[in-house]
């Protein structure tokens, strides 16, 4: 099946449901039986049989069929963010006892719950410079049981070799994550790699409206049923089935979307290399990105999230680049049909221990559905008041 058909097709019995075009949603919290016995038989089926909400709902499970596909995966659940969909990848995954490999510096709530929550429980995390693979092997250890990758990571982009860590992990039976947010299934798979979860912030490019926050976790048949039956009905941390059908719809325009903001991203990038103000632009597909042969290798394009040192030290400078832009809103995320902007001096988080180490200089910036040149011409314009 080919990426429309998945998007388009896959799981929709429009039969069902007087042949509407548009996805049901079924907004139940629970279903009804005619006999006690078929009650009894679909509680003992409950992973595949829809009896109550948290844990299996047509909607939901139109969205399960279609993700996992995206993926290549043979399943996948939907949560009610990234951060829920990550956390139960991991906790499924770890013991007391156990040592976890990350990616330094990964999703700043990433960070927290490897750096702060589950060292309570036991559980030790080594962050390391994940572009080479001896930092990897050089930090295993006898009790390592998860790694855990962004690829590229959300601010500052650096790359891990999928092909590479996953042979590693395999040689020593350790299970790995992959948090494949930025891609989206259209521009990397990792699980082609041989990951065996990816984790997705559905928030961003997945809903692509603003108006959601969800997560997914794909991965092959066993590892799901694991986390549906232990994370997912005990945490509770469930997709709304409406929530999963504004994202189908969503869905629908992803292909269409991604491009267009990769695109625009790409000529706007062009410009602003020569640009006397700006130091440095950061984006994977760039010419000057040190790791472009492996993005080539496993990136299928980069989206159209990437960061720009500016050509000054001065907080209030970037502070004022940043007030000066028309089109591009101050605020989190990504992904979605607004472009936006984010400085790294916004990223003190008060309520989590993570400290960023980015540089003062440094601006994430992100182009949504908007027309490139007036894009462009907006950034020209803030770059003239500094
Ligand atoms: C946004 C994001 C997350 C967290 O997802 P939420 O849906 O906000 O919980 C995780 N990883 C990356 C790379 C993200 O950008």
């Amino acid at each position: 099946m080919n990426h429309s058909e998945i998007i388009n097709l896959l799981g929709e019995e429009h039969e069902k449901y007087f042949q509407s075009i548009a996805p049901p949603l079924i907004q139940t919290s629970n279903f009804c039986y005619p006999t006690v016995s078929k009650m009894r038989s679909a509680l003992q089926k409950e992973f595949d049989t829809p009896v109550y909400s948290r844990g299996n709902n047509p909607t939901t499970g139109i969205l399960r069929k279609k993700l996992a596909a995206l993926e290549h995966t043979e399943d996948c659940l939907v949560f009610a963010s990234g951060c829920a969909a990550i956390s139960s990848a991991v906790i499924s995954n770890v013991h007391a006892g156990d040592h976890v490999i990350c990616v330094e510096n990964p999703y700043s709530w990433t960070n927290h719950l490897l750096s702060s929550i589950l060292p309570g429980f036991k559980v030790q995390t080594t962050f390391i410079d994940g572009s080479k693979i001896e930092n990897f092997q050089n930090a295993l250890q006898k009790n390592t049981r998860l790694i855990y990758l962004e690829t590229p990571k959300s601010w500052t982009f650096e790359l891990q070799d999928l092909q590479a860590v996953a042979d590693l992990a395999k040689r020593n039976k350790i299970i790995t994550v992959a948090d494949n947010s930025y891609c989206t299934p259209l521009y990397q798979n990792p699980a082609d790699f041989g990951i065996d979860l990816v984790v997705h912030s559905a928030s961003k490019y997945l809903s692509g409206h603003s108006d959601v926050v969800a997560g997914v976790v794909c991965s092959n048949k066993k590892m799901i049923r694991k986390i549906f039956k232990n994370e997912y009905m005990t945490f509770g941390a469930i997709i709304s089935p409406f929530d999963a059908w504004l994202i189908l719809r969503g869905l629908r325009t992803l292909q269409i979307r991604l491009e267009r903001s990769s695109q625009t991203a790409q000529k706007i990038i062009e410009g602003l290399k020569s640009h006397p103000k700006i130091e440095q632009v950061i984006y994977p597909f760039d010419s000057g990105f040190p790791q472009l042969k492996l993005a080539n290798r496993q990136m299928k394009n980069a989206s159209g999230l990437f960061s720009i040192h500016l050509k000054t030290g001065n907080a209030q400078k970037v502070e004022k680049f940043c007030e000066s832009l028309k089109y591009f809103r101050l605020a989190v995320s990504w992904g979605g049909h607004e472009s936006l902007v984010f400085p790294a001096i916004a990223t003190e988080l008060k309520v989590s221990d993570i400290k960023s180490n980015l540089p003062v200089n440094m601006v994430r910036l992100y182009t949504g559905l908007e027309d490139a040149e007036e894009l462009s011409d907006d950034l020209n314009q803030a770059l003239e008041k500094i």
